[in-house]
């Protein structure tokens, strides 16, 4: 289907045809969700070992009594899966509680206000304080940055990753931005991972930026891969090889590698930023639940054990990437009614529609029962210029529902681009 070649009539038969598959799907009562990409209870049982692993013996490697306070780093073998997750040495890694978004939020605090660097480096005594945000991106660290009174300033994502070259010059003329986000593989929402030149300029950053500037390279879906493991360049080795090893905060977590309630999650950085990061949490804990540390490295014990147990998150997932992407192309390819990602992992498929359609199509849907993410949401501020993106998450619903969401979809983005077609 071509909008723009459909007469004025074409447009309005269109739109009383569409509006009436609306009304059916109204009348259904449905009630699907396609909002937030968390695991499915099908995932979630594949860690269900964790209950009971222990057997009581709660005694880590190195004979620490993981039931005791301390032990700020973590324990030496969660470390180690850290580093086998994120592709980096284990001493560089600091195991941490259960939401790697939680250490995001407190590094950039540190960042911001104490300083990771000591106090003259904090960026609250530096003026204006920007952080770069590639859009489409993660709403939840738009969030850490809007509550921090921290500006966003939006760079759009190539399928290579952010536009560097935008990234570059914003950076060289703007000495207060001081960080940038970044979800190196299958990117939240758009599902891109970062190409090695990417990765490498990204590595570069440091020399360019201001003083004290931090990436903050949110590696959540590290290990995510629906077709086998696809590898990301390592940005240590990039900063090692520039010199620019102070530049980049690594995080990751289990949270969907286990049990997104009670996973572990994981910084990886240099000494001084986890020096300054550990002046930070000192004063917050006297440390982390290393029981449960002890019990995930059970369950997980090294990087063969690791992938083994991805490769069956991938067959439960797997299928529902293939429906969404299959019903998206039933309905949408050579049209010019939307276009999408083809992701290879991680939890989204990233919709954009024709400009101004997003938020009514996920309004109709909302009227037919099914859920979707707010549009906007994958913006700073949740506001979306275009009004055109819309994010896809479909872990959670079973394949049928799934199937059915997928159709009430693609009848909302319709009916709401002749609509918008016919107003225009
Ligand atoms: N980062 C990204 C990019 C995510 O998509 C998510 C979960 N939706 C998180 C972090 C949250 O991770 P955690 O559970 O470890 O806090």
């Amino acid at each position: 289907m071509q909008l723009d070649d459909a007469t004025p009539d074409q447009l309005q038969a269109l739109e009383a045809r569409l509006a009436a598959d609306h009304q059916a799907f109204v009348d259904r009562g449905l009630a699907l969700d396609l909002t937030r990409g968390k695991p499915s209870a099908e995932q979630l049982t594949l860690s269900d070992a964790l209950d009971g692993i222990l057997q009581g013996d709660y005694r880590a490697g190195d004979g620490t009594d993981t039931r005791n306070y301390g032990g700020l780093d973590g324990l030496p073998e969660a470390r180690r899966l850290g580093a086998a997750l994120m592709g980096v040495d284990a001493g560089d890694v600091l195991v941490g509680g259960n939401s790697s978004l939680t250490l995001m939020y407190q590094a950039m605090l540190v960042a911001h206000r104490f300083g990771l660097a000591g106090p003259d480096s904090a960026w609250s005594r530096q003026g204006t304080v920007k952080v770069l945000c590639p859009v489409p991106g993660y709403d939840r660290h738009f969030t850490v940055c809007e509550q921090l009174g921290i500006e966003m300033v939006t760079v759009d994502m190539t399928a290579g990753g952010p536009d560097m070259d935008r990234v570059e010059a914003l950076l060289a003329a703007d000495p207060s931005i001081k960080a940038m986000w970044c979800v190196p593989k299958y990117s939240n929402p758009t599902g891109v991972v970062y190409s090695d030149a990417t990765v490498e300029r990204i590595a570069g950053l440091g020399r360019i930026a201001g003083e004290g500037f931090r990436v903050f390279w949110d590696n959540a879906y590290a290990v995510h891969d629906l077709r086998g493991f696809r590898p990301l360049a390592s940005i240590s080795e990039a900063c090692a090889r520039q010199g620019t090893q102070d530049s980049v905060l690594q995080f990751g977590s289990t949270s969907k590698i286990t049990h997104a309630g009670s996973g572990v999650a994981f910084m990886a950085a240099s000494a001084l930023n986890l020096g300054g990061f550990k002046r930070f949490l000192n004063a917050c804990t006297i440390g982390p639940d290393k029981v449960n540390q002890l019990r995930t490295v059970r369950l997980l014990p090294d990087r063969d054990a690791l992938m083994a147990h991805m490769q069956r998150h991938a067959e439960v997932l797997a299928p529902r990437f293939k429906v969404v992407l299959d019903t998206l192309d039933a309905h949408f390819a050579d049209s010019d009614l939307g276009r999408w990602e083809r992701p290879d992992g991680g939890y989204f498929v990233s919709f954009d529609t024709r400009p101004g359609v997003a938020s009514a199509a996920v309004a109709l849907a909302a009227a037919a029962g099914v859920k979707l993410t707010p549009a906007g949401a994958t913006f700073p501020h949740g506001h979306d210029p275009l009004d055109r993106n819309i994010r896809i998450a479909p872990s959670v619903p079973t394949l049928p529902e799934l199937e059915v969401a997928m159709q009430v979809f693609v009848t909302c983005v319709k009916l709401a681009s002749v609509r918008a077609a016919l107003a225009g």
